[in-house]
């Protein structure tokens, strides 16, 4: 399922690299030695996870349902298609993916979410394609792989 993952992330325009991109923008302050390789393992650890997957697979499946207008009721179907501010059911899917990971992944999600570097802003360029659950679920992943790094640099320490 990592890899099916990774090829869906690809196929909706985010590429590993991105995300290894938005964790070295989170991290690079705290850690002088930080590379890229060391935080693809965080990444890589992070999608390796079942919850993680299963979260990744069902945001994205309902931004491509809400792109073909899949849903019964047609005020739903475009308050998505929207990213509707009020809607924030995408960002409860994403703190699924934080709270695996602790308090240090919530606060570094909703930082991201705020700042929106990289992918993340990229995503939020409205576009035919519908990112309102994407982006969120990207800055999960690196908001806990970031976490991750941080709690075992401590451990180290
Ligand atoms: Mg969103």
């Amino acid at each position: 399922m990592f890899d099916q993952c990774v090829a869906l992330l690809k196929q909706r325009g985010v590429e590993k690299t991105d995300i290894i991109d938005c964790v070295y923008y989170l991290q690079k302050r705290y850690i002088a030695d930080l590379t890229l390789d060391r935080i693809e393992h965080y990444v890589d650890s992070v999608l390796n996870k079942r919850e993680v997957q299963h979260a990744i697979i069902t945001g994205i499946q309902i931004d491509i349902l809400t792109e073909q207008g899949i849903f019964a009721d047609e005020r739903f179907n475009q308050l998505i298609m929207d990213d509707y501010s009020l809607y924030g059911v995408d960002e409860v899917l994403a703190y699924g993916i934080c709270n695996l990971y602790g308090s240090i992944a919530l606060t570094n999600f909703g930082y991201i979410d705020k700042v929106k570097p990289g992918i993340i802003g990229k995503l939020n360029e409205h576009t035919t394609q519908c990112n309102t659950f994407l982006d969120d679920i990207v800055g999960a992943i690196a908001a806990s792989a970031a976490s991750k790094l941080a709690h075992d640099r401590e451990k180290k320490a």
